[in-house]
């Protein structure tokens, strides 16, 4: 394990550049959103020297775990912000990555759609909760659930943009334009600010022709909403939560964390020449 004593050899972020509110969103599971969640924020909040608020909206918790945050140590969470039970000052905690920061998730989060149920504008829970703190962070990532529930029509109305991450397998396609459809009806309805900023290609193994074959697929669809980074398929990655670290210190020299610098940077390059309304056009463009 290394901690981050030395200079990295890697791209330096354009510092001046926010993201803004990012939701990581796709409703399979297993795509890489969490992973992606939690390492795009340490390299923002490591080599770019950025301000990082992530908030972990998926009952799992695993972006809390992921971070070294165990359940004990949740008091607040995000079920008790989305409820407006407590204020974000009391659900944010420090994490071990110097300017990150967690909102936490536990299981009760899974009840809060049916509590929200009844009430009115429960689609604008989150961007409530967090829209007066917003100087305090230079972006906000937050970590969605493996579903288009409420939970993630929250993150979507509270969020300026979306990263949607694709595992590179077979089906990768298969869901996309119902998130798509799902992406342009909140911003017809409820948040116009949103833009699909970009789609990212996760699990990607280079010795596996598929993976490129589904690559140039979903670049075929998508176009330059792709990120030119992909995230290797890398063991590191997948160890690294059994520790309770980011992967960018659990091992930041192996080639998943590298990608998720360039990613930052990549992203951050993005943001300064920012597009939006890409999601109706994709819709339109998968058929939704
Ligand atoms: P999601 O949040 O979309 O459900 P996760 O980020 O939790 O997906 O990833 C699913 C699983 O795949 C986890 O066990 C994670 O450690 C692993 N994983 C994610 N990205 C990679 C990668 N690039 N290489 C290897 N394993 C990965
Ligand atoms: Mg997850």
């Amino acid at each position: 394990m290394r901690l981050f004593a030395k200079p990295r050899p890697v791209p330096r972020l354009p510092v001046a550049r926010r993201a803004g509110i990012v939701a990581v969103a796709n409703q399979k599971g297993g795509v890489g959103k969490t992973t992606t969640a939690v390492n795009l924020a340490t390299a923002l909040a490591t080599t770019g020297g950025h301000r990082v608020l992530v908030i972990d909206l998926d009952p799992q918790g695993n972006a809390s775990t992921g971070l070294g945050v165990t359940r004990a140590g949740r008091a607040v969470t995000s079920y008790e912000l989305l409820l407006g039970d407590a204020a974000l000052g009391t659900a944010v905690i420090a994490t071990s990555v110097p300017r990150l920061s967690l909102v936490p998730a536990s299981a009760d989060l899974a009840g809060a759609e049916l509590e929200l149920g009844p009430r009115p504008r429960r689609e604008f829970q989150l961007q409530q909760a967090i829209r007066e703190h917003l100087g305090d962070w230079d972006e906000v990532l937050i970590d969605c659930p493996p579903s288009l529930n409420l939970l993630t029509i929250n993150a979507l109305v509270a969020a300026d943009r979306v990263l949607v991450p694709l595992q590179c397998e077979f089906y990768a396609l298969e869901g996309l334009a119902q998130l798509t459809a799902t992406i342009e009806r909140v911003q017809r309805a409820l948040n116009p600010r949103l833009e699909l900023h970009g789609v990212l290609l996760t699990m990607y193994d280079r010795r596996n022709n598929l993976c490129d074959l589904v690559a140039a697929d979903v670049r075929g669809h998508f176009g330059d909403k792709v990120y030119d980074t992909m995230i290797p398929r890398n063991v590191r990655i997948s160890e690294a939560p059994s520790h309770g670290l980011p992967v960018l210190v659990y091992d930041d020299r192996c080639a998943g964390s590298v990608a998720y610098v360039e990613l930052a940077a990549e992203i951050l390059r993005r943001a300064g020449r920012s597009g939006g309304g890409g999601a109706g056009a994709l819709a339109a463009r998968l058929g939704a």
